[in-house]
């Protein structure tokens, strides 16, 4: 038991870091792309979607580094590495949405890089415990 804590805290740092590469990807792709004279990324409601990630993002990353901090003192972080696995992995398979909204129709070829890792990221919500396991632990953590 001790040792699932190390590989669900795995998974959310690789769904971390996944999220991180495809903000990356899709903030590079709104850029070039240019549409109606312009690129895409000069319009408001796509600046806001990118937004709205770039603070998801954020907020994983600090609670993640938190975690992996207390992990590697010995904490006991069984609560928080579920609360991490949970919601990092339910935040990257948001991005990955948007992202692949944001590419367009590029965004289903599999050319596109966006293509592969929006196939890919949802694993993550299922193996090493599926994220409704993860909320029983948490709330059993709470003496719910
Ligand atoms: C690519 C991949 C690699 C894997 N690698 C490994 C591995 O190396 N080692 C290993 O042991 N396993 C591995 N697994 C198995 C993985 O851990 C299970 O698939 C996962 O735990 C879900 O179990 P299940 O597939 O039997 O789904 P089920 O248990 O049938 O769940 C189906 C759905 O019901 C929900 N559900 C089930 N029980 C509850 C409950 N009590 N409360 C709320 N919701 C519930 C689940 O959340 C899920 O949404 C892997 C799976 C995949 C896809």
């Amino acid at each position: 038991m001790d040792q699932l804590q190390q590989e669900r805290l795995t998974v959310a740092i690789s769904a971390q870091v996944s999220a991180e590469e495809m903000l990356e990807v899709t903030k590079d792709y709104v850029t070039e792309r240019k549409a109606f004279g312009k690129p895409i990324s000069k319009i408001q409601t796509v600046q806001h979607k990118v937004a709205e990630m770039a603070t998801e993002i954020s907020v994983g990353r600090s609670f993640l580094d938190d975690v992996i901090e207390r992990h590697m003192k010995n904490e006991s972080v069984v609560t928080e590495v579920s609360m991490a696995k949970w919601w990092i992995t339910d935040m990257a398979r948001r991005v990955a949405t948007t992202c692949m909204q944001l590419h367009g129709g590029y965004g289903y070829m599999e050319e596109y890089e966006i293509a592969r890792r929006y196939r890919d990221i949802p694993v993550s919500s299922i193996y090493a415990g599926t994220n409704d396991i993860m909320k029983n632990i948490i709330a059993k953590n709470m003496g719910l």
